[in-house]
């Protein structure tokens, strides 16, 4: 069977076409600046030549088209006909509380994601338009709905719960609710594999450090705590975000700068973390680099992230009462083994002794990288989104 994952950020869709019978990949590309001047293509199907196709994209439903013509194209195509794909799984970034799994697309599962557009303006409308796209030019073929929110909805009250007046709760739904689900529920999965733990009786910490970052407590196979919230904001400090901040801090610049709250809600989305903290880059790389030339401002930026990493391991450790296994995932804990040092070097109170040779020589690849007399074990996991959105879409339309 084969099945079309579709990821539609604001002015982007990356796709990839699974053949689910070996689980391997057919084609996958992103188009680029969709509804912006200099769209293009990029096709890289699996053992043919990659090619770019540079046309004007107005919007998703003219992008969709693209994909799928070129899916099929007499050159660089991988199958001969359309109607051989049976499902498309859609990333989808919001559902609130309404859905704690993913879900074939009708027109309850529109309205949701409609509702949901004020908590992910960015993301929100460009998945809804993505799935409508696929509706439209492939009429008959199921859509599934697969939520960065889901895998968290499994989060005690007590957890998820803002320390505000609860009318906001009951009024709008204020409350965490946590991203990058379908990483954390792949990447804990295949840890408790990995490290032959029984899924029942399991502590497992996931850290997906990439360009946005999120840990998560993965307490017997659940998510039982998250560090992103109502948003990707919260948190970690990451490539562009700020992650936590006392909301005073926010309230004084505001005022000395003469900015509204849209506006600083801005600077602490897209100019802070990493990139504001360092003054370099929110490339990881670029400040790594920065460090080694000796740049102070870069060093403190990257001992800031390690130390924020450390503390929400640290923290959901006392959530759980202990760990298995810690986890890095996503960009930067795939394959930035000084970053991965940096935070572990907080965690011999619990026993954790890290291997120095394999952290430095596991780079994208799946690994143990502690020591095997370490009381746990430290792991690192590449995840597979997409590969996961494309099972849960098999698991549902079969
Ligand atoms: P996202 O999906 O959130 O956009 P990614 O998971 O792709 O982000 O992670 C992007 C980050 O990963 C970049 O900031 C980059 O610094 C880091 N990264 C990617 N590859 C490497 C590498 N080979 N070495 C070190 N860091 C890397």
């Amino acid at each position: 069977m084969k099945i079309l994952v579709i990821n539609c950020g604001s002015s982007s869709l990356k796709y990839q076409l699974f053949d689910m019978d070996s689980e391997s990949v057919m084609a996958k590309g992103i188009c680029e600046r969709i509804g912006i001047a200099g769209s293009a293509l990029t096709h890289k199907p699996s053992g043919k030549e990659s090619c770019v196709i540079e046309k004007d994209m107005p919007d998703h439903k003219v992008a969709v088209q693209m994909v799928l013509d070129m899916l099929v194209d007499p050159v660089h195509g991988v199958i001969s006909d359309i109607k051989e794909i049976s499902a498309v799984g859609h990333r989808v970034l919001h559902a609130a509380q309404k859905y704690i799994d993913s879900v074939v697309v009708n027109e309850d599962v529109k309205a949701t994601i409609r509702e949901c557009f004020e908590f992910g303006p960015l993301h929100n409308p460009a998945n809804l338009i993505g799935i409508e796209a696929c509706e439209h030019a492939m009429p008959g073929v199921k859509n599934v709905a697969v939520f960065d929110t889901a895998f968290h909805q499994t989060m005690p009250k007590k957890a998820y719960m803002y320390a505000i007046p609860y009318e906001y709760y009951e009024k709008y739904g204020i409350r965490k609710y946590g991203f990058h689900g379908t990483s954390h529920a792949f990447v804990s999965k295949k840890a408790i594999e990995l490290a032959g733990l029984d899924s029942n009786n399991s502590k497992v910490i996931v850290c997906h450090i990439g360009n946005g970052g999120s840990c998560s407590a993965v307490l017997n196979g659940k998510c039982v705590d998250t560090s992103m919230g109502l948003t990707p904001l919260e948190g970690l400090i990451m490539g562009t975000r700020s992650g936590d901040i006392d909301p005073a801090a926010v309230q004084f610049i505001a005022n000395k700068e003469g900015k509204d709250i849209n506006e600083m809600v801005n600077i602490l989305n897209k100019k802070s973390g990493i990139l504001g903290l360092s003054g370099v880059s929110s490339d990881f790389r670029d400040v790594y680099k920065a460090v080694t030339e000796g740049n102070e401002q870069a060093q403190t930026a990257l001992d800031a992230f390690s130390y924020r990493v450390a503390k929400y391991v640290g923290s959901y450790v006392a959530a759980m009462n202990g760990v298995d296994a810690i986890v890095f995932t996503a960009g930067v804990g795939e394959n930035h083994a000084p970053v991965r040092a940096n935070i572990c070097q907080y965690f011999g109170y619990l026993g954790i002794k890290l291997d120095e040779q394999a952290n430095d020589n596991t780079k994208g690849v799946e690994g143990t990288i502690s020591t095997a007399d370490s009381k746990v074990k430290v792991m690192v996991i590449p995840t597979n989104e997409e590969l996961k959105i494309a099972q849960e879409t098999l698991a549902l339309v079969q």
